[in-house]
């Protein structure tokens, strides 16, 4: 076997440019491991993810399957076990506790699930946009109207909280997360607690702040119609990225095709329908053609 044939399956370790240079957002092999009394619970598995500057992402994946975990991370609220994170400049492994603190002010905004933790309860939606910023006053209160007009709330700016419908105040929460003009948006099931018409409503807010000020917008969610709103779905399975579905619009057509992913040593998970539907256990036979692989289950005839 030629060293070409050899590097081609894998057995070099050439040198390449770092993985993801060019993603806002590259998470490498990223590995969180709770310790909770004597048991350890695996939260991410050795995750990789790459989001590029101005994409919005949808995470989606069962309840535990990592996806919490996953953003507690890029958010700079929790550090990893290892692995490798990097958001823009910031390398989320290396920070220290003053860069976490500059890097959780600076460069992300965070909306979470629950509507009562996103806002202070005795202040206003202005009020609320306008504490994360600086400037004059009269500034603030101008600039956080502004971002409530943006995502569809400038009728609440003089109510408080109790006032507003969840929809509203996830709208808000929205604003509030955009003040301080992050690059990266995180939002953990920010419609979990909302009927399907006004979570489209806040689904369609994170849109708006995607497309007008080019935030990249990373969304946790669980509803799996999702995929029809965004660009790029992603998949979480046992905390690992498993699957993405991609949307693409060509000329009025969309259509959805639904990707494996592969890691960076070659692994692919095989959906289980598949597997089941072809009987393939623990080992698979390969073929290289010459423009895809061929997969059959072990023993069926050459
Ligand atoms: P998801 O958001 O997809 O539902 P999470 O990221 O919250 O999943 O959790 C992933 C796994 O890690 C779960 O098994 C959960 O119980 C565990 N986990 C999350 N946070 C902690 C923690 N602080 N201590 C111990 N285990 C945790
Ligand atoms: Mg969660």
């Amino acid at each position: 076997m030629s060293d070409s044939t050899l590097q081609a399956l894998g057995g070099g370790a050439k040198p390449t440019a770092q993985f993801g240079h060019d993603a806002l957002v590259a998470c490498d092999n990223l590995v969180r491991i709770f310790q909770s009394g004597s048991v350890e619970v695996q939260a991410l598995q050795g995750l990789d993810l790459l989001v590029d500057e101005g994409e919005m992402v949808a995470v989606v994946g069962a309840s535990g399957s990592g996806k919490s975990t996953l953003l507690a991370v890029l958010s700079g609220m929790d550090a990893p076990t290892a692995g490798r994170v990097r958001v823009g400049r910031w390398d989320l492994m290396a920070m220290h506790a003053k860069e976490r603190v500059a890097y959780r002010r600076q460069m992300v905004g965070f909306v979470w699930q629950q509507t009562s933790r996103n806002l202070l309860p005795y202040l206003t939606a202005r009020q609320n946009v306008a504490v994360p910023m600086r400037g004059p006053r009269r500034q603030r209160a101008a600039r956080a109207d502004e971002l409530l007009d943006l995502v569809g709330v400038g009728h609440v700016a003089d109510r408080q909280p109790q006032e507003m419908s969840g929809g509203e105040q996830q709208r808000v929460a929205i604003a509030t997360a955009l003040a301080n003009e992050p690059q990266l948006l995180l939002a953990d099931e920010p419609t979990g607690e909302l009927d399907t018409a006004t979570a489209r409503d806040v689904f369609d807010a994170l849109r708006t702040a995607n497309r007008e000020s080019g935030t990249t917008v990373v969304v946790v969610t669980h509803d799996p119609a999702v995929s029809g709103l965004v660009e790029r779905t992603v998949a979480i399975r046992d905390g690992r990225t498993s699957s993405e579905v991609l949307r693409r619009d060509t000329g009025g057509d969309v259509t959805h095709e639904e990707y494996a992913v592969m890691d960076r040593a070659g692994r692919l998970q095989v959906p289980r329908e598949y597997r089941e539907a072809l009987a393939m256990t623990r080992r698979v036979r390969l073929a290289l053609e010459a423009d895809h692989l061929s997969v059959w289950p072990d023993g069926s005839p050459r």
